[in-house]
């Protein structure tokens, strides 16, 4: 399987090439065209397999189209960690060097001011952790009835840290109608609850 295969745009292939990449990890072989497809995908797997790119590829490739309004940001994604966060932004910053998106993180030690005039601007990815995100949703400046796929990332270390009543509250705030991405490492039971719960008719991927 090449990065050409996958159905990724040629943007997201120059990205890839000028990252130094030459085929896709199992994990994206699997996931980035059920991705592209508009699927739900449960992945099942650990950070370093390439995880990250399996959904940032193919999103940047699908946020080609349309464009971002005001307040409503058209993606979310939700680490556990500001620093999981952190690296979802860069990860975005190095697959969309040929795109023109707006990108904001929203977690905790960081001023509210900066993410507020960037929110109420239009963001095609919003990249948080989950309490921060419902201080924002609190204060009233963000909307999330637009997102159009939404990522939760590391659900087995979101359930370690308590998060889960967050994510629950969160889910409820998106589209039914969204796409879902749900990465975890492990699958334990509490986890497999929420998958069911979440995920509409998804297909797995296990590495
Ligand atoms: P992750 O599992 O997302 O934390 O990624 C682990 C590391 O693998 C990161 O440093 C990526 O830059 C790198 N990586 C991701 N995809 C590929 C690929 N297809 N070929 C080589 N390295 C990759």
């Amino acid at each position: 399987m090449s990065f050409a295969e996958l159905g990724l745009s040629d943007k997201v292939q120059q990205a890839v090439a000028a990252a130094g990449y030459t085929e896709p990890t199992p994990i994206q072989a699997q996931a980035i065209p059920h991705v592209l497809a508009r699927r739900d995908v449960l992945g099942i797997a650990q950070t370093g397999t390439g995880k990250t790119a399996a959904f940032t590829l193919p999103m940047l490739t699908l946020l080609e189209t349309g464009r971002a309004r005001a307040r409503m940001p058209r993606t979310l994604i939700l680490e556990p960690t500001r620093e999981l966060a952190a690296q979802v932004e860069d990860n975005f910053e190095k697959y969309g060097i040929n795109h023109r998106l707006s990108v904001a993180l929203l977690i905790g030690g960081v001023s509210f001011g900066d993410q507020d005039a960037k929110i109420t601007r239009g963001v095609d990815v919003l990249i948080a952790t989950p309490g921060r995100l419902l201080d924002h949703f609190e204060r009233g400046k963000l909307l999330l009835t637009g997102v159009e796929l939404l990522v939760i990332d590391e659900a087995d270390r979101m359930l370690d840290m308590g998060f889960i009543p967050d994510i629950e509250r969160i889910v409820k705030l998106v589209p039914f109608t969204r796409q879902t991405l749900f990465f975890s490492a492990t699958m334990p039971p509490e986890i497999q609850r929420l998958a069911d719960a979440f995920l509409h008719n998804p297909v797995k991927v296990e590495v």
